[in-house]
């Protein structure tokens, strides 16, 4: 509870206060997450080691041979078995977050990780603000069709029709920057997976993403083809933030270096793209028994951030709550601007403020769980306070009024008389908004947050059976608040009446 109430103070000392600090948020900050250098103008020396150390790397969801899942869960590829060599070979430890690209992304820019490996494309653009290895793959834009597509034979047959691309990515510039010569128009998704599905599902024409990764997936029967020419630019490299864990990217360059002159980078290579094998076969209940380990650690792991998060809000609904019907008028502004804030906010706002905004303001990483707590709890905190104050103030005024008349003190009469009564009023309405919250945990998937939904995306990224997996996934969902609810309401039969 202190920790949160830190936690806000912090949150409010800088929403209110040092503005120097909001003027210029996109400065790269200065402390390192791990014991680099913390003297950004002396990046290009190398002062320290990697050796020793453990880093976080982020990176895409899937970017199939660069980075997929096995069918044993693991994050593997081009990308993994290079950055797993290099810390081998130079002597760190790495620990892979598989966030999706445009979040892998912020992670870097916020610091939340050290360094991002996801196909990532050297670009000018992205030069300016973090440090990029020397290139260790060619590639390039291209469009890709649904296999059986005739219509479009090239750019001019997008005229009127959308496309998809991935946010931030290089696909999505180029797509953009030619949407207006030919006239389609571009919407952005997350994900490899999505993109193609929507593709192949007819909600999309034709998808925009690199030609190393689309003629791989085509390789293994994903059900589309290309039509145009590939775009040539844009060469792979590893990066760090601006001025960050020069150590790291000094020990990647120097590993890089060595598995190119003993042939073993170009093993590496001809392992994934020698023959790229087809993942997408086996029956339904063989998906099942494959993803059920996955998903079940993501349930577990919704189930305990709605638990502890439910805690939080009950404590901050029932202090506001109150605060609310208090006679101070003070106490009474407080409680609804509180109230104001994060009921009248979006829910994912306040997951990116805490999990991006945060570090990249104070140079401090936040954890995902408290990032995923605090959003959860104060946005259900103020609902709570809400049904606490209306639940009170339900509870008959002659009950009070009695309950004085008897002799008891308002403290007393409250906590004997009236508290009880409009406990049972608001049980309902707990349960109700505890159940929206459990819902709810799904959007920290957007921070990467490995909740249930998350599990289900990484496992539908890697092998394309989108429906399947959200049915199960749906399932899931559905016995679990029954279940949660059929507990609630006997709860709330045995101690209520
Ligand atoms: N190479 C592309 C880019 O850097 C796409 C990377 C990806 O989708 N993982 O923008």
């Amino acid at each position: 509870m202190g920790a949160v109430i830190a936690s806000l103070f912090a949150v409010f000392a800088v929403l209110f206060g040092s503005t120097g600090a909001m003027a210029a948020p996109l400065a790269p900050a200065t402390t390192s997450v791990t014991a680099g250098t913390s003297n950004a103008a002396a990046a290009a020396v190398v002062v320290t080691s990697a050796d020793g150390k453990n880093y976080v790397i982020g990176t895409d969801t899937t970017f199939a041979p660069f980075e997929f899942r096995d069918s044993s869960g693991e994050m593997t590829g081009i990308d993994m078995d290079l950055i797993r060599a290099i810390a081998e070979d130079q002597g760190f430890t790495v620990e892979i977050r598989s966030l999706g690209f445009n979040a892998a992304l912020q992670a870097l820019s916020s610091n939340q990780v050290d360094g991002v490996i996801a196909g990532m494309s050297i670009t000018d653009e992205r030069k300016k603000i973090y440090d990029f290895s020397e290139p260790y793959f060619e590639s390039g834009v291209q469009m890709a069709i649904a296999q059986n597509d005739t219509e479009i034979t090239g750019y001019e047959s997008l005229k009127g029709k959308t496309v998809v691309a991935k946010t931030g990515s290089e696909g999505e510039t180029y797509a953009k920057s030619i949407a207006e010569q030919y006239g389609f128009t571009v919407q952005s998704l997350d994900q490899s997976a999505t993109m193609y599905e929507s593709v192949k599902s007819g909600n999309a024409v034709a998808v925009f993403d690199d030609y190393p990764v689309l003629a791989y997936g085509i390789a293994q029967g994903n059900g589309l083809k290309t039509v145009t020419d590939k775009v040539p630019g844009g060469s792979y490299g590893f990066a760090v933030n601006k001025g960050q864990n020069p150590e790291l990217l000094a020990a990647f360059n120097d590993g890089l270096a060595k598995m190119k002159a003993d042939g073993s980078y170009q093993a590496l290579l001809d392992k994934y793209l020698a023959e790229p094998k087809n993942t997408s076969g086996g029956s339904f209940f063989d998906l099942l028994g494959q993803s059920l380990p996955a998903l079940m650690k993501g349930l577990g792991n919704t189930l305990l951030v709605t638990g502890i998060s439910f805690i939080f809000a009950m404590i901050l609904g029932l202090i506001f709550g109150f605060m609310k019907i208090s006679q101070n008028i003070v106490l009474r502004g407080i409680a609804t601007t509180f109230v104001n804030i994060f009921r009248g906010t979006p829910l994912l706002v306040w997951a990116f403020f805490f999990y991006f905004g945060i570090p990249q303001i104070t140079g401090q990483p936040v954890s995902i769980w408290v990032a995923g707590v605090l959003t959860l709890a104060l946005n259900s905190g103020a609902y709570v306070a809400e049904i606490v104050r209306g639940g009170i103030q339900s509870v008959d005024p002659g009950q009070l009024e009695a309950a004085r008349s008897l002799g008891l003190g308002y403290g007393k009469s409250m906590q004997r008389v009236v508290v009880p009564q409009a406990f049972k009023i608001m049980t309902p309405s707990l349960i109700n908004q505890l159940i929206i919250m459990l819902k709810d945990s799904s959007l920290l998937l957007a921070i990467g947050f490995a909740e249930l939904l998350y599990q289900a995306q990484q496992i539908y990224a890697a092998n394309f059976r989108v429906t399947e997996v959200l049915i199960i996934v749906a399932v899931i969902y559905f016995i679990a608040i029954f279940l949660l609810t059929k507990l609630a309401n006997y709860a709330d039969r045995k101690y209520n009446r």
